[in-house]
């Protein structure tokens, strides 16, 4: 730090060489052709469930289809008859079939556009369901997956919701364009060609053939080039998102120049990966198009057949016609590979988030606690983060009687916070166990071990809301009660500054609480914890930000609170600690 920049950057050294990487590395790709398909399986897989329960658009937009199919296939005998008409000449028959063609067209506008509509309101809301589910499933994981070294970043893992996921939707669209309107367009123009002349429609259909092979091997480039793109804007968005909350410190300490070249190497690793992805996808359509060279070549043939007489006006202009309206549904399908092949290593990212299993599993038979008096037993408890990290307790024992006070003092990184962390199962412990009230939390809803802990931790966690929705927090899904709000605000000694606040309990604090200082947030969050009313209250390292005259305040505030609660303090402070009827020093 600051980073070696080297003259040019790529994704794979700046993988190997940055100290600071925020993704994953590229997963080496499988080259096996056997994997190639099973792989194109397994990621519709994982989207079918969505895309079926669409059902209703989506069969609406197919039946449109029909609709528009069927009035081209009438158009086109019927332009070929209007092209040649000026031999026989009848205003009548001409004003007529004019009229009639004129219906379709505008049938087939009408049907085109109402397909579309419905398909796309298919792949967005199956979007929408995967994005939920997705979500979902982020917050089922379990603390270790977000803090774990290695693990996959906030930024990634905002990218692959947002924008991978809107990836999906254009895949989604593609393949429900393809499925049924492609095909029947294709088939239904193929027909009229094979009637019209068969010899044609086999000579134009041989080139379709090599033109599937050499899409098929650029879909496979695609795939892994896309993947790689996806990877390195993902680590953008990570970089992005670790630096913007850090701007302060960022200024402060001048580090603009090198940020700026930190931004510059992610940015430049992106820029290749997506030129790469971009020449490619532009490739693929056109050679589509180069089958229009074929309905030259074709209409060249044709033109020799109709001047020796074989072959009349009319049916040469409706087969051409046919023809040009074929590489409409064919570029539907190569479009629908295309996105497919780009979509694949997003819908797997997506679902890559879902796919873990839990090292902390809540019991089928776990028991709701109704209430709790409040008393706390570590028994012989060891934990360490990995298999490879150090331990961090080792057969600690620690009795809280209920009602109970107690401070935790010792050094930084002596395990203060990683105890609180099991007392929540956000992990479990080696071995041991942890008990309330004589209830092993093992065998406790986490739902309800939670509701029954609060915590005040070290890093405040405010989000972008009001005051008031940030105090009531538990009961944003229900209704914030206000009454509770501002006594847990004057308990806390926060409703002093909240009500100078321009619009009091109702301002906005800014993401992550960004208007209020470090010892109003800390207020705030004790207030959180106080309106929470948990029979057993954690504050870890709370009150470390507020000055002695509002420490003073929350410590009266806590020993109002310890009456009815027990109370873990961890603390660095003499007076905040001696408050505590036991000290315990964790070394
Ligand atoms: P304290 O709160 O007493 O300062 P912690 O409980 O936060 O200490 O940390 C105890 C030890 O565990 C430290 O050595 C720290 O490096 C390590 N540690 C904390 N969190 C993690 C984690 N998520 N993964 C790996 N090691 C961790
Ligand atoms: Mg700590």
């Amino acid at each position: 730090f600051p980073p070696k920049l080297t003259s040019k950057p790529s994704f794979k050294t700046h993988n190997s060489l940055n100290p600071f990487l925020l993704s994953n590395p590229v997963p080496r790709n499988n080259k096996s052709q056997s994997h190639l398909f099973s792989r194109t399986f397994q990621s519709l897989n994982s989207i079918k469930p969505y895309v079926q329960s669409e059902w209703e658009p989506i069969l609406k937009g197919w039946l449109c289809s029909v609709v528009s199919v069927y009035s081209l296939s009438q158009i086109v005998p019927k332009f070929g008859k209007l092209s040649t008409v000026s031999t026989n000449f009848d205003a009548i028959w001409l004003r007529d079939e004019g009229l009639v063609v004129g219906v379709l067209v505008l049938a087939r506008f009408v049907a085109s556009y109402l397909q579309q509509s419905f398909l796309w309101d298919a792949a967005l809301n199956s979007v929408y369901k995967i994005r939920v589910h997705v979500f979902e499933r982020v917050l089922q994981r379990e603390l270790g997956f977000f803090e774990g070294g290695g693990g996959v970043s906030a930024g990634d893992i905002a990218y692959r919701i947002t924008a991978e996921a809107s990836d999906v939707a254009d895949t989604v669209y593609a393949i429900l364009n393809a499925v049924v309107p492609s095909i029947l367009q294709l088939s239904a123009m193929a027909m009229q060609m094979l009637v019209i002349s068969p010899v044609l429609s086999l000579i134009s259909a041989l080139v379709i053939p090599c033109m599937a092979l050499v899409i098929a091997y650029l879909g496979e480039r695609l795939r892994k080039t896309s993947k790689k793109a996806h990877l390195s804007i993902a680590t953008l968005s990570s970089y992005l998102n670790e630096v913007l909350p850090s701007i302060l410190f960022v200024k402060a300490n001048s580090a603009e120049l090198c940020e700026n070249a930190r931004f510059r190497r992610f940015a430049h690793a992106d820029l290749s990966e997506c030129s790469k992805k971009r020449k490619l996808k532009a490739l693929i359509p056109q050679i589509v198009q180069t089958i229009y060279f074929g309905g030259l070549f074709i209409f060249c043939f044709g033109s020799l057949r109709v001047s020796s007489g074989s072959f009349d006006g009319c049916s040469m202009v409706s087969f051409v016609t046919s023809l040009v309206l074929l590489i409409e549904p064919i570029q539907g399908v190569g479009k629908a590979y295309n996105e497919l092949k780009q979509g694949e290593p997003a819908i797997d990212r997506l679902f890559d988030l879902t796919r873990f299993k839990s090292q902390v599993i809540e019991k089928p038979d776990a028991v709701d606690l109704d209430s709790v008096i409040g008393e706390v037993k570590f028994c012989d408890i060891s934990f360490k983060y990995g298999d490879s990290m150090p331990l961090v307790l080792s057969g600690l024992d620690l009795h809280i009687k209920a009602g109970e006070t107690i401070a935790l003092v010792g050094p930084s990184g002596g395990g203060k916070t990683t105890l609180v962390k099991l007392l929540l199962r956000l992990y479990d412990p080696l071995s041991g166990c942890i008990l309330i009230d004589n209830h092993n939390i093992q065998n406790i809803r986490l739902e309800s071990l939670r509701r029954h802990v609060g915590l005040v931790s070290q890093d405040i966690s405010l989000f972008s809301g009001t005051v008031a929705e940030n105090i009531g927090y538990r009961d944003l899904m229900t209704e914030v009660d206000m009454g509770r709000v501002e006594i847990a605000a004057q308990t806390a000694n926060a409703d002093e500054f909240i009500r100078a606040l321009p619009e009091g309990y109702e301002t906005n604090i800014g993401p992550r609480g960004s208007i209020l200082s470090g010892g109003q947030k800390q207020r705030l969050a004790i207030a959180r914890a106080i309106y929470q009313n948990s029979s057993i209250l954690i504050l870890d390292e709370a009150t470390s930000a507020l000055d002695s005259r509002s420490e003073l305040l929350v410590r009266q505030a806590v020993e109002r609170l310890m009456e009815h609660h027990t109370v873990l303090v961890i603390a660095h402070r003499l007076e905040t600690v001696l408050m505590a009827k036991r000290i315990f020093l964790l070394d």
